[in-house]
């Protein structure tokens, strides 16, 4: 009889030859610009702790003292015996910060959009995702069971051809984009996607994961930085990024947050978030709304490096997010094992995740001027040696 697991080999085997292998590394200090990684200090470029929330003391009380209170698990489904007036305050935060009519509260921004996609469209519905979309996003249109066309990258002509194309043989429409791109650091065009998305009668949700506490002039994200506060649509985003803590979020009107209440599968049948998380994203969303210096920071910070670095190839950004491309899988590899043999942590970034490979560059608040200059020289250095390719001509 053959091994009915055998193939699993087989598959690593083929992961390993295209250099798609992946392994985790652990952290054996608190999140920060310098990490100790392997046992060894290093300036941190891999994080999405934009705001540097995650190790804030305040952050860690509000844990601890809700922990001490509730318990460590909320032991239960929020319909059953897991919800508590903390979860409420906290959707009550996210809807005042998004400035939508209410907000609900996952386990983390993966959950929120496989249980919100899969709540609105199904069989008979279609959804017109863009290219670069979070895996959540792709997941979750898969797992709705309605048709899933992707457009190419912001590219709205295309998406307007898929549309022209396909709208009119289904029934529900959902148009679903990251709002910061990833693993790009580019933004959706959302303006233009809310004209799109009224002419076609489709619904938009706007993934803003990488957005909230970073972008827009309160932090709320690319709906307030594009001036697009208050208009009809669905916001998803996490609480594990610039916001500190672990958890996902929906936000928009009342009806749509009841109706999530009633028919989102992963907030339903899961348990409540814990007090401690909880507590966290509420801390850290009055950091957020308190103390703009942070967010200010962080953008001195982004300009600072796009400006040093704008004699390499990087890929357009307007987020913290800033990738270097490379030719192929093996130099992306070889670059990110020197930084790292220079104290620098900013990891190659490969296909299957992305279609080229390249280094992606994560920026925080809490970068001081001596970490930058650092990473600066060593890439200098690298591209000094010989390295000609990407470097702009
Ligand atoms: C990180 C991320 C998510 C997932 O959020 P988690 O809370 O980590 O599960 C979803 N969408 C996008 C665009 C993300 O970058």
């Amino acid at each position: 009889m053959s091994n009915p697991y055998s193939w699993l080999n087989k598959s690593l085997d083929t992961i390993h030859r295209a250099n798609w292998y992946r392994s985790v590394k652990a952290i054996a200090s608190k999140p920060g610009a310098v990490i100790e990684l392997e046992g060894k200090p290093v300036i941190n470029f891999a994080s999405n702790d934009y705001l540097g929330l995650a190790s804030d003391q305040r952050l860690i009380d509000a844990a601890v003292a809700a922990t001490q209170a509730y318990g460590t698990g909320s032991t239960g489904s929020r319909l059953l015996s897991g919800h508590k007036e903390l979860h409420r305050e906290l959707e009550q935060a996210i809807a005042a910060l998004k400035q939508t009519e209410d907000a609900l509260v996952f386990s983390s921004g993966y959950l929120a959009n496989l249980g919100t996609i899969s709540a609105l469209v199904g069989q008979q519905d279609l959804i017109v995702g863009d290219r670069y979309n979070h895996s959540s996003l792709k997941k979750g249109a898969i797992l709705s069971g309605a048709a899933a066309i992707n457009y190419l990258h912001n590219d709205l002509v295309d998406l307007q051809d898929k549309l022209i194309n396909h709208r009119a043989l289904y029934r529900r429409c959902l148009i679903a984009t990251d709002s910061v791109f990833s693993m790009d650091g580019d933004l959706c065009l959302l303006p233009e996607l809310l004209a799109i998305a009224e002419e076609f009668a489709c619904m938009l949700l706007v993934d803003e994961a990488h957005a909230t506490g970073v972008m827009g002039s309160t932090g709320a994200g690319c709906v307030e930085h594009y001036n697009c506060t208050g208009k009809t649509l669905i916001q998803v985003g996490t609480l594990s990024k610039a916001l500190g803590s672990l958890g996902g979020y929906v936000a928009g009107s009342a009806e749509l947050i009841d109706f999530l209440r009633n028919r989102a599968a992963t907030w339903i049948y899961t348990t409540a978030l814990s007090p401690a998380d909880t507590a966290a994203a509420l801390t850290g969303i009055e950091i957020v709304q308190q103390e703009p210096h942070r967010k200010e920071q962080l953008w001195h910070n982004i300009n600072y490096l796009k400006q040093r670095l704008s004699h390499l190839e990087l890929l357009p950004s307007q987020s913290p997010i800033l990738c270097l491309q490379l030719d192929t899988p093996k130099t992306a590899l070889n670059l990110a094992q020197r930084l790292i043999g220079a104290g620098i942590f900013a990891p190659a970034i490969r296909p299957p995740t992305v279609p080229t490979s390249r280094i992606r560059l994560s920026l925080m608040a809490t970068h001081e001027q001596h970490h930058l200059e650092m990473l600066i020289e060593n890439l200098d250095r690298y591209w000094s040696y010989g390295n000609q390719k990407n470097i702009k001509s």
